[in-house]
């Protein structure tokens, strides 16, 4: 390594430290701070924030990577070095782009927004979130404007999660999908053999539930003398570097779905974040390198492993043993029916993997609609109750359960629900990838042996942490670019096999 880069590198490990003692504080205000905490962990919180962001946008650092610029120009993007100017020179560059006064104003105005979000979800009072709401698509717009010229308002917004994704991409892919998902969706309840999810929904134990999800995520390859499972209100991953990376979720004693998935998706996120190479660590490239690379992670563990019938070929005898009482008289056909049952819903966290990309995309096309200013604030509820009717068939009672649902509007994070949708569809072209590599991969499902998979993963995606961008990692190993083909093919074979639709 040149002089340059490690000088760049000690103010990168720096900001690196420091956002991480973010990361502390943030996980132990979700986990374990008493309530009477809050008003000091939010000061503390911004002081460590804007020692970050001044160490980051400073005229020292903003020198120290023009030196390291100069010095691995020459270097191929295999080299770490180069990989990490280069991620830090665009990260530095979108700063640099956005003035003071918006960054000041923005986080005042989503830090006001987020309470009256919370009232007007509780009383389903969308006329109260209005104002606020207004304010911050302005804002987003504005936001926008400063990364001229672009193809579409909406593309800078995308590539804050979703590096190099133009809107235009994403609008093309997901227009093969929808069809094809509401198609999917009419047939299962037209020609479907219904399907009774009553095997889950039942009341297990919560102390059970939990060593049980233990007991699969420690086979799967969740390390944990390098992290945790604890509980919090809404289940995340969380890293302080690669040999601290924790994982939360949460147990609803009356359906089993909801802790066993959410602890799966989680550890899939975390084995990312645990597999990233470690001469990476205290550096930006040390964690994911986007939004739906990761969801592709935990999508993966959670859905193609875990919700698969090899999958429970291995580990079903066991949750027998566990709750001989529930689920002693339930055939293994039945209970995997069970968890893979479809139904139109209208809470997007709560929705099966058929529906679930329908959910993203009347967000998508809303959020492009405000964008472009074709839609106005005040017409939003109107607008998604009736996308909610033509995708889903169902209309929310109330706007609690309809477009104030979700927290991300509160806090101006446009453009980040399509990468959910994308991560369902990286992970099954990485999975049509891994299968061709591994063409026994269910037969080791099948006996739980995960470490062929891992090793896999861990090879060409976790290693690799954010050192390509989402665009090339698939490229180098799928060959090809996003395509929504793959993930059609999986939910039509796993479906149709589940429904008996011909
Ligand atoms: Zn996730």
């Amino acid at each position: 390594m040149g002089a340059k880069t490690e000088r760049l590198r000690e103010l990168l490990g720096e900001i690196f430290d420091l956002n991480a003692a973010s990361a502390v504080l943030g996980w132990d205000q979700q986990t374990y701070m008493p309530p009477g905490g809050a008003e000091a962990r939010a000061q503390q919180l911004s002081t460590l924030s804007r020692l970050s962001h001044d160490k980051f946008v400073c005229d020292d650092f903003g020198a120290a990577l023009q030196s390291a610029q100069s010095e691995v120009a020459k270097l191929p993007l295999e080299n770490d070095d180069a990989a990490l100017v280069r991620r830090t020179a665009r990260d530095f560059d979108k700063q640099h782009r956005v003035p003071s006064e918006w960054v000041a104003e923005f986080s005042l105005e989503t830090a006001r927004a987020h309470p009256i979000w919370e009232k007007a979800r509780a009383e389903a009072d969308f006329p109260h979130f209005k104002p606020a709401l207004e304010i911050i698509v302005r804002l987003k717009r504005d936001y926008a404007e400063f990364f001229r010229p672009y193809e579409h308002v909406y593309d800078p917004l995308i590539d804050d999660f979703e590096p190099g994704m133009p809107t235009r991409q994403v609008k093309a892919v997901f227009d093969i999908l929808r069809p094809q998902q509401v198609e999917l969706l009419r047939a299962t309840k037209e020609h479907g053999r219904p399907v009774s999810d009553a095997p889950v929904r039942q009341a297990f134990d919560i102390e059970k539930q939990r060593q049980f999800g233990v007991a699969v995520i420690k086979e799967l390859g969740y390390d944990f003398n390098r992290g945790r499972l604890d509980k919090a209100v809404h289940p995340f991953t969380t890293s302080f570097g690669i040999d601290d990376v924790r994982i939360t979720t949460r147990y609803d004693p009356d359906f089993l779905n909801d802790a066993l998935f959410s602890t799966i998706h989680e550890c899939g996120h975390a084995l990312y974040e645990q597999g990233i190479t470690s001469s990476l660590d205290r550096t930006p490239l040390a964690s994911g390198t986007s939004m739906a690379v990761h969801e592709s992670q935990s999508r993966m563990w959670e859905n193609f492993v875990g919700r698969s019938r090899p999958f429970w070929v291995a580990f079903y005898p066991r949750l027998q043993v566990l709750f001989p009482g529930l689920l002693g008289k339930v055939k293994l056909a039945d209970f995997y029916r069970a968890i893979n049952k479809v139904e139109p819903s209208l809470i997007r966290v709560d929705a099966d993997e058929a529906t679930y990309n329908l959910h993203i995309m009347l967000r998508f096309e809303l959020e492009i609609e405000l964008m472009s200013g074709t839609l106005a604030v005040q017409d939003l509820p109107e607008a998604w109750n009736a996308r909610m009717r033509d995708y889903l068939g169902i209309t929310p009672p109330d706007d609690a359960q309809g477009v104030l649902q979700d927290v991300h509007w509160s806090f101006g994070g446009f453009g980040y629900f399509p990468t959910y949708a994308l991560g369902n569809l990286v992970a099954a072209q990485l999975w049509e990838q891994i299968a061709k590599d591994i063409p026994d991969l269910e037969a080791q499902i099948a006996r739980a042996e995960f470490a062929g998979l891992l090793a896999w993963l861990r090879e060409n995606i976790h290693r690799h942490g954010a050192k390509y961008y989402p665009v090339e990692l698939l490229q180098r190993v799928t060959g090809q670019d996003l395509t929504p083909e793959p993930y059609l093919r999986y939910l039509r074979r796993k479906f149709g096999e589940v429904y008996d639709l011909r």
